[in-house]
């Protein structure tokens, strides 16, 4: 490790890994990539604990852009971040599709407005009635449905920490070094960080600190004297085995079936033969960075009942493993922070992903890497999704929050 680089990230899973290998890609850069880890076991990072799906389905044309970019960029993974000599880097993508469900008027309008803008980017997803939605997936319970929405490509559930590895090791192969130490302070001289000082004692010069520290965002940000409105949201998921499992029933996609969205907000997908599911919090406190203690009453209380209502082969279903994770979760308007701090332009954030943070990962990576090179965007604009946002108490408009 030298005692100075050009860029430091605090944090190594998906995002910090990201950064660094679009970084170290790019023939415009020519500089050194230290990317700090605290935990290269990554057991309680995001990206190990996600449910490592990935959707178009969003309302807000950016965020609909940013996955297109991820689907694609995960389908071609194995080709472009092959490493000589090691594995090909597969991440095992299932395109099952996204599937949403309304029951209401207003849940209705809320998935055709979102289908038009979907339409408007290039997403491929349909609306269908009652009537196409039961020919579609007869095990579904379908009388009290008004519409469904439904990805028919581009949409589905990979292997996250595949993702995180396989970044890592481009990275690596590429120049980029990693230290497995801790960021407790950052060096600032007015509008520039300067250094970030680790646990062992290091002091390390940083031309750029990037912050991809996940829902421990607004630690990393308060050592540099500065702010970000992340706090970690605990969310707990199921994985649970079913007796009659409907499996085989759905008439497209090949028989896959979907990842449901139901209109309670419980949502269920395939998991090898078993199903994994979850459903939002009926309470929302931040939590403990140390408490992963999973919530496990919400499958009882919650849960099972919901799909046991929505499809008859989910009534005799058993748990076969469950965990929690924590959300990046942004509180002013759930959705990423990619830029630079206005005054601190030398202080990126790349946080608060609220839940979409592995399918964000490689625009997030890309869109920061084009900052420090260029000093601006260059392929996708995520100026809207910046930090001045945050200053101005402006929330970014997202109705498709999962
Ligand atoms: C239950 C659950 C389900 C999810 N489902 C999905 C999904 O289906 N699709 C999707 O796209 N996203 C999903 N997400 C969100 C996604 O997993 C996260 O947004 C994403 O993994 C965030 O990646 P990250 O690298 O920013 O954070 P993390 O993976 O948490 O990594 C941050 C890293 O920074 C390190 N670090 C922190 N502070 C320091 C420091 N001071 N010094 C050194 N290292 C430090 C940590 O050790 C950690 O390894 C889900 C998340 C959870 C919890």
């Amino acid at each position: 490790m030298q005692d100075s680089y050009d860029v430091v990230i605090v944090g190594g899973a998906v995002i910090g890994s990201a950064v660094a290998y679009f970084l170290t890609a790019n023939p415009d850069f020519n500089g050194s990539v230290l990317v700090v880890e605290r935990d290269p076991s990554y057991v309680k990072a995001s990206t190990s604990l996600s449910s490592s799906s990935i959707r178009t389905q969003f309302s807000n044309p950016i965020n609909v852009k940013i996955s297109q970019y991820g689907s694609e960029f995960i389908r071609n993974f194995a080709d472009v971040m092959q490493v000589a000599g090691e594995d090909r880097p597969d991440l095992n993508f299932h395109p099952g599709g996204y599937l949403f469900l309304a029951n209401t008027a207003e849940g209705e309008q809320t998935l055709r407005e979102n289908h038009a803008v979907q339409r408007a980017c290039g997403a491929d997803v349909v609306l269908w009635d009652q009537d196409e939605l039961a020919r579609a997936f007869p095990h579904l319970r379908t009388d009290d449905i008004r519409i469904a929405s439904y990805g028919q490509s581009g949409e589905g559930w990979f292997n996250n920490t595949g993702l995180m590895y396989g970044f890592k090791a481009k990275a690596r192969a590429q120049g980029a070094e990693y230290v497995t130490d801790e960021v407790v302070a950052i060096g600032r001289d007015g509008a520039q960080v300067t250094s970030v000082t680790l646990k062992s004692g290091a002091v390390i010069q940083a031309g750029t600190v990037v912050n991809a520290s996940g829902p421990r965002a607004a630690l990393t940000a308060r050592m540099a004297g500065l702010d970000v409105p992340v706090e970690p949201r605990k969310r707990t998921l199921f994985v649970f085995d079913c007796a009659k499992t409907p499996e085989g029933s759905a008439q497209v996609n090949q028989g896959r079936l979907p990842l449901m969205i139901d209109p309670t907000g419980v949502f269920c997908r395939p998991e090898g033969r078993f199903f994994l599911t979850g459903c939002p919090p009926v309470e929302d406190p931040a939590a403990d960075w140390d408490d992963f203690e999973p919530r496990y009453e919400e499958f009882e209380e919650i849960i099972w009942p919901a799909l046991a209502e929505r499809s008859e082969a989910f009534e005799a279903i058993k748990v076969v493993n469950q965990w929690a994770g924590h959300y990046d979760f942004n509180t002013l308007d759930h959705n990423l922070i990619v830029g630079r701090h206005p005054e601190v332009t030398n202080f990126v954030y790349a946080n608060g992903y609220s839940g979409h943070g592995l399918q964000q990962g490689p625009a997030a990576g890309r869109a920061v890497s084009e900052l420090i090179i260029y000093g601006q965007f260059r392929t996708l604009d995520l100026s809207e999704v910046g930090y001045e946002r945050i200053v101005q108490n402006r929330p970014f408009l997202e109705k498709a929050v999962i």
